[in-house]
């Protein structure tokens, strides 16, 4: 693998984390004590900047306005971002947003990138992603309840969603349901478009998650779809080929979620060291002295330079061999880094002592949101699970003496 870093990427890299270090930190504090829809307005002018730089949207199409980074060039920009919890957001290329234009840009029909892509990759509008159902397991979606039957020209579409992340807000869902229940079960649902304001698309509430419901793009949502009809023009791709379409999502969307958790992992970090060399814990003696302390610095710096080389590595192999055969790998980074922060997190808060419990530092914030990562996209078993397979049948016929 070549770790080199081209001169281009060098320029754009120092210009988010610049960025980063001038606009999007000073605003945490804001953004940790006001409502989100108080501060919408300033977010917009800081994407205004962004586009202003022409950083806009840095691994969306070309064709729809954003900068066609790849993988491993999206992955570098991932990493700077997520050092402040808006970083994806105000530079366009946030979750559930980034995934569903991926699969718009793939999958949709001409109608729908004009109708809803080019302004989701605008930001004009945003989208949100309903899979997840309250009464049945997300790590087994094949189980699945909500259903879209066809009736005339539409699909009347009825079920419950929780955890649909940013529906407040956003412009339309995409929504999973099953619209082929003969069929087996990878070939059952489908996903269909589903704009907010149409009857029977009931937000029901932002859900509190560890004590905050939050707002807007940072919420996450149960929706109740009640005789919802949309056209039949709005099922994206092929029906039938819900999952088949959700596994386009995961390699690219995989890696930049890493790389966004190793840039979190990296802002702790900081913080870390920095209150460790000024916290004076006793005459003429810093924190930063004690062994345990030093321990810490030792174990973090090496475990997150290891989660990151990682995931750079499962990007390369993406890129070499396909999705496909990088299965493994792919697997791997979620459960690591996401281990990895939630370890460094812990570590640099509690070097913070009562201060890291206070939302007087970014520490707090990301001790409660982060522990999601374990959770969402797969929880850590059922990578481990997935991982242990593949290998299991790797040895098959293979004689170890
Ligand atoms: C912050 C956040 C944001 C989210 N955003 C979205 C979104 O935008 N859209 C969406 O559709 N969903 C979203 N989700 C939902 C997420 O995808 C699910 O929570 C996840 O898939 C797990 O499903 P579950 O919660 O139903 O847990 P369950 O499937 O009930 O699993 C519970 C636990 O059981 C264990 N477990 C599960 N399966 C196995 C197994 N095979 N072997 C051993 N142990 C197992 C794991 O420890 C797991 O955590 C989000 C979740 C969170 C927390």
């Amino acid at each position: 693998m070549d770790f080199t870093i081209s001169e281009k990427m060098k320029t754009i890299l120092g210009m988010i984390d610049e960025f980063v270090d001038k606009e999007l930190i000073p605003l945490e504090s804001e953004f940790l004590t006001k409502s989100a829809r108080s501060l919408l307005p300033v977010f917009e002018e800081k994407r205004r900047m962004v586009k202003q730089m022409e950083l806009w949207a840095p691994n969306h199409p070309k064709e729809y306005g954003g900068m066609a980074l790849n993988l491993m060039e999206h992955a570098l920009v991932s990493e700077s971002l997520g050092r402040s919890p808006l970083g994806h957001y105000i530079f366009g290329c946030q979750a559930p947003d980034a995934g569903n234009i991926e699969i718009l840009h793939q999958f949709g029909s001409d109608e729908q990138k004009e109708k809803y892509l080019r302004p989701l990759v605008d930001g004009k509008i945003r989208s949100c992603f309903s899979m997840t159902e309250v009464e049945l397991p997300g790590s087994n979606p094949v189980m699945m309840d909500t259903t879209a039957v066809k009736d005339g020209d539409d699909y009347v579409i009825n079920g419950q969603k929780w955890y649909t992340s940013s529906a407040d807000g956003s412009e339309f869902a995409i929504v999973m349901a099953v619209t082929n229940p003969e069929a087996g079960p990878y070939l059952q649902a489908s996903m269909i478009i589903v704009p907010i304001d149409t009857p029977g698309f009931n937000l029901v509430r932002n859900i509190a998650v560890m004590g905050h419901a939050g707002e807007d793009y940072f919420s996450h949502a149960e929706i109740l779809y009640q005789n919802c009809r949309v056209p039949q023009s709005n099922l994206l791709g092929s029906e039938g080929h819900g999952f088949v379409i959700a596994q386009e999502r995961l390699g690219p969307g995989r890696i930049h979620h890493c790389m966004r958790w190793i840039g979190i992992c990296n802002r702790a970090f900081d913080l870390m060291v920095a209150r460790a060399r000024d916290r004076i814990i006793a005459p003429n003696r810093k924190l930063a002295t004690k062994q345990i302390i030093q321990s810490w610095i030792g174990e973090c710096a090496a475990a997150i330079q290891a989660a990151r080389l990682m995931v750079l590595h499962a990007a390369w192999r993406i890129e070499t061999v396909g999705k496909k055969d990088a299965r493994k790998e792919i697997s791997f980074i979620k459960f690591v880094v996401a281990n990895v922060m939630q370890k460094v997190i812990d570590r640099a808060l509690q070097v913070h002592g009562g201060l890291g419990m206070t939302d007087d530092t970014i520490l707090a914030f990301y001790y409660r949101h982060e522990r999601a990562a374990r959770i969402y996209d797969g929880a850590d078993e059922v990578h481990k699970i997935s991982v242990a397979k593949r290998i299991l049948k790797e040895y098959e016929g293979r004689q170890v003496r």
